[in-house]
């Protein structure tokens, strides 16, 4: 077997794994390159998509599906295998991305592909449910369980036959940040060969949930005192749907005093829509919240900005308020205009609870920088800026370990450290040498190993 890695290698963007074992070649997910190693979408992938028979594709974020255009518009015809909610997801992020790359004018994944090789794209996805067996060919059979990251979210485990031996794979996908609202936690896998894992936060501990929710309600509670804007850079898919399920809750049992809410994103509020569709794929808290009458994504004072119309409203409205936008690291989205216009005022509060790369505008205002650039202006940061990670949707070094140390029958032989920076990935393998027998490798962008 050869196994080859084609981005998140120390780094958190571009997953895209390929196994080719015994006349079948498969990748697991084909995500975009983002931030400072975007101009990495443009190289040739180092094989043929022709030859690739299938894709498993473990959730919708841009930085595993991205790259699914070039793929197709390469040549490749295969299946690609998610649950329901990530194909429809990855419709949505697919067209959003190919927009954005348009408007700020330049260059997609894949130059010539169009709005309507994206939905030829969408048909040769195949939507699998969590727990069954599934027969790919003669040689591969694979199990999605849930990974607790976003709705639909999938961890892989593949059974690999070779020289009539089998071998198990486990692909851990981005896996949640347990207990979560809205997804259920993360599934732990009982046995594997060789293991894949994330390594987001592998060298973070999170705060607690509670906590958490403590610093977001003080917070509301201080811009209203102000008179002041509370905003919070979302992403369109986990984070705003937890955030809205928070508020919502907080709203209807009058935890917070009333304070107008407005969500200015088309695509988080395209997302809702397809979370609204899928709530067998909820835990059972927000099952039995719906089964009350509730609306988990609705409540007294929040506007959506659904269209160039209402564009303006936000602005307009008096403070305090709270402004959700997009889009979570910065990029594209609206959040760098209400940036531009609010972040010089000390009455007001930016709320980052995303995780942010190194060297970026997120990351460069956490490290309370005075001065930033946004769009060629420069922005004296008077405003309160505060970051927190109990919102994020990635399991945190102790939730990870606690992944790999539930995989025990078998141990796995190897486990290769993935989609995390340099620090992240060898803190975690530092951990894992010591605890686990395992052959544990942080693997380089274009390594190829034999098995
Ligand atoms: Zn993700």
């Amino acid at each position: 077997m050869k196994i080859s890695f084609h981005g998140a290698c120390r780094e958190v963007t571009g997953s895209c794994t390929l196994i080719e074992s015994e006349g079948v070649k498969f990748l697991v997910d084909c995500g975009m390159f983002q931030g400072e190693e975007s101009e990495k979408n443009q190289k040739d992938f180092s094989f043929n998509p022709k030859d690739i028979d299938f894709v498993l594709l473990t959730h919708a974020h841009l930085d595993h599906c991205g790259r699914l255009p070039k793929l197709f518009m390469g040549g490749f015809r295969g299946r690609i295998y998610s649950t329901a909610p990530t194909r429809d997801l990855a419709e949505i992020i697919l067209l959003d991305a190919l927009k954005v790359s348009r408007d700020e004018g330049k260059v997609f994944v894949a130059p010539l592909c169009t709005e309507g090789d994206i939905l030829e794209l969408m048909e040769f996805f195949t939507c699998l449910a969590y727990e069954k067996e599934n027969k790919i060919n003669d040689s591969v059979k694979i199990w999605l369980r849930d990974a607790g990251h976003i709705l639909g979210s999938a961890s892989f485990e593949v059974l690999l036959k070779e020289n009539e031996k089998e071998k198990k794979l486990v692909f851990s996908g981005d896996l949640g940040n347990s207990p979560a609202p809205i997804v259920r936690d993360p599934e732990l896998i009982s046995g594997a060969d060789i293991v894949f894992v994330e390594s987001t936060y592998g060298n973070r501990i999170h705060e607690s949930k509670e906590k958490g929710k403590e610093i977001l309600k003080k917070k509301i509670e201080e811009v209203i005192e102000k008179q002041g804007i509370l905003m919070i850079p979302v992403f369109a898919m986990e984070r705003t749907q937890e955030l809205l399920y928070e508020l919502n809750n907080w709203v209807e049992n009058q935890e917070i005093p009333y304070i107008p809410v407005f969500l200015d994103s088309p695509l988080a509020i395209k997302a809702t829509g397809i979370y609204r569709n899928y709530v067998d794929f909820y835990d059972e808290e927000a099952r039995s919240l719906i089964g009350k009458g509730d609306d988990l994504f609705d409540f007294k004072g929040l506007f959506m900005i659904n269209n160039v119309s209402q564009a303006g409203v936000a602005e307009k409205a008096i403070p305090p308020k709270i402004i959700l936008a997009g889009s979570g690291m910065f990029q594209g989205g609206k959040i760098k205009s209400y940036l531009k216009r609010y972040l010089g005022d000390s009455a007001n509060t930016l709320l980052i609870i995303s995780y942010q790369s190194e060297g970026s505008l997120g990351r460069r205002l956490i490290n309370k920088e005075k001065s930033v650039e946004i769009d060629g202006k420069i922005i004296h940061v008077k405003a309160d800026v505060l970051a927190i990670f109990s919102f994020s949707s990635h399991a945190d070094q102790l939730a990870l370990l606690n992944w790999v140390d539930a995989i025990k029958n078998p141990k796995p032989k190897k486990v290769f450290i993935v989609h995390g920076e340099e620090s992240a990935g060898q803190s975690l393998a530092t951990i894992l040498k010591g605890t686990t027998r395992s052959d544990i490798i942080v693997p380089v962008y274009g390594n190829k190993y034999n098995i």
